[in-house]
């Protein structure tokens, strides 16, 4: 159950979280361990686990994501140069089960990623 993660508890106030945005679809916060100078994980209220679990029901949700993500880039100072990354599944390293947008900044970001 993905609302018993540790994002399902940020979203329900139970655990605390540097959050940088919200609406009533979405909200993001600072990543606890960030990978870069910017860090912040956007995350649905709705508890999808993975974005595999998504299902055409979720069209608008996705597209909300990503325009926010974007808006929050520009709101953080990030410009043009940040990047968006969606672990999906354990095999590519997720390891909180709630859908989660990683919005990644404030260096330089190599390619391919590891
Ligand atoms: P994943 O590996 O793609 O699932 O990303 C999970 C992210 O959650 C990692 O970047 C962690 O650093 C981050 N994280 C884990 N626990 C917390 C927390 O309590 N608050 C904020 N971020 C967290």
């Amino acid at each position: 159950m993905s609302e018993d993660t540790i994002f399902g508890k940020i979203i329900r106030g139970e655990l605390p979280a540097t959050v940088v945005y919200e609406d009533d679809v979405c909200m993001a916060f600072r990543d606890l361990y960030p990978a870069a100078p910017m860090h912040i994980l956007l995350i649905p209220r709705k508890p999808i686990p993975r974005l595999c679990d998504a299902t055409a029901e979720d069209q608008a949700l996705l597209g909300h994501l990503m325009l926010t993500a974007s808006k929050i880039a520009e709101q953080e100072g990030l410009g043009d140069k940040y990047r968006l990354v969606v672990n999906n599944g354990e095999g590519a390293g997720q390891t909180v089960f709630h859908l989660h947008l990683h919005i990644i900044g404030g260096r330089p970001l190599s390619w391919p990623p590891g």
